[in-house]
């Protein structure tokens, strides 16, 4: 080609070389929420989610059940707490998903619940955008709603629970919640604790120093929606009590939303129970 200045430009053409060295595609990470823990509350989108993984990291909130949903040949990397064993901080679960995607793997990340309730789904999520990495989020059901659906007890509710507010009662080594007391202690709304079991005696404390009403309904839902769920009906005054018979995973619920809640000893229940043995 002539150019300006008179001399000849060479034009360059791209050539494709066949069998050479080519770069692998990227992959992607899923993070799915896998809900409470019952299989029939997964979405089909995680299931469908599920079903294309070649890797599944997995916290320790997954059943067995829903992790059989993976392909057999799915790589299931198990990336839960262990008292004993090296647990993975967040910094290498964050390191571990980029990694497999590029190495052009299909990464699923499945978490309890929803990925974005108390989840560190949104760290993930950085981690991959910092990568370049595409990374989908597939909700879930997140532990609340699923302990509520089980006690019959609406997180609102007209005339008596008008909000309803998600709040975390894990604290860094025996500190207490740093939580905004006066506008939890308010009536007629529901306060959903996750994580709060081990520090329900100084959250109960907290909320009736600030003005919440002792009498104020109170439900704690262990392993909701799994075949060993429990649940412990009480009043805020009760709740240290009745946290201190359970092991978790559970949330506490207080509200005065929680009168409509049913406890796991019902008589139904039981008959239940008796039919199916
Ligand atoms: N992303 C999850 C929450 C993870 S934080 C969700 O959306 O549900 C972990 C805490 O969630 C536990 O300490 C417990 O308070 C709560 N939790 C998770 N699964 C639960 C279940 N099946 N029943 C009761 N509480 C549960």
């Amino acid at each position: 080609m002539a150019s300006a200045n008179g001399k000849t430009r060479r034009t360059h053409r791209l050539v494709v070389l066949d069998g050479g060295p080519r770069r692998k595609s990227v992959g992607e990470v899923w993070l799915v929420g896998a809900g409470p823990g019952d299989p029939d509350l997964l979405t089909i989108k995680a299931l469908k989610a599920l079903q294309t993984a070649q890797v599944v990291v997995h916290d320790g909130l997954v059943s067995d059940e829903i992790l059989a949903l993976a392909p057999p040949e799915a790589r299931r990397i198990s990336v839960a707490k262990r008292k004993s064993r090296h647990s993975y901080s967040q910094d290498e679960i964050n390191r571990m998903l980029v990694a497999f995607a590029l190495e052009g793997l299909t990464v699923v990340r499945l978490k309890g619940g929803d990925p974005f309730i108390f989840g560190r789904g949104g760290e993930e999520l950085e981690a991959c955008r910092d990568a370049g990495v595409d990374c989908h989020i597939v909700p879930g059901i997140t532990a609340a709603l699923a302990a509520g659906a089980s006690a019959g007890a609406p997180l609102t509710h007209r005339g008596s629970a008008q909000a309803v507010t998600f709040v975390t009662g894990h604290a860094s080594q025996g500190a207490e919640p740093d939580l905004d007391w006066a506008s939890l202690a308010r009536p007629n709304q529901t306060v959903v604790i996750y994580m709060g079991l081990s520090q329900a005696t100084a959250i109960a404390a907290r909320l009736m120093a600030a003005g919440r009403a002792a009498s104020t309904p109170a439900l704690i839902v262990e392993n909701a929606s799994r075949a060993d769920e429990r649940r412990v009906v009480a009043t805020l005054a009760g709740l240290a009590e009745a946290a201190s018979a359970l092991n978790g995973p559970a949330l506490l619920i207080v509200g005065e939303a929680m009168a409509l809640a049913t406890s796991g000893e019902q008589v139904v229940e039981t008959l239940i129970r008796e039919a199916q043995s």
